[in-house]
């Protein structure tokens, strides 16, 4: 488990644990930097799932005719 990160790194102002934003200049922290880019990794297996699970249903139906 990585350490909470306690000051911002663009202003150094001290951080509330766990924030995502810095109150004084609004950056974002290291851990919301991380949760945002497993969202976008998430985003993308959820989408190739669709992608696959309707290329397997086209070559399904394509076969039964
Ligand atoms: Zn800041």
């Amino acid at each position: 488990m990585q350490q909470s990160q306690l000051a911002c790194d663009a202003c150094g102002a001290e951080l509330v644990p766990n924030a995502a934003y810095c109150e004084r200049c609004g950056t974002r922290t290291r851990r919301a930097r991380r949760l945002v880019r497993l969202a976008i990794r998430v985003e993308i297996l959820f989408f190739l799932g669709v992608v696959g699970l309707v290329i397997a249903f086209t070559w399904i139906y394509a076969g039964q005719r």
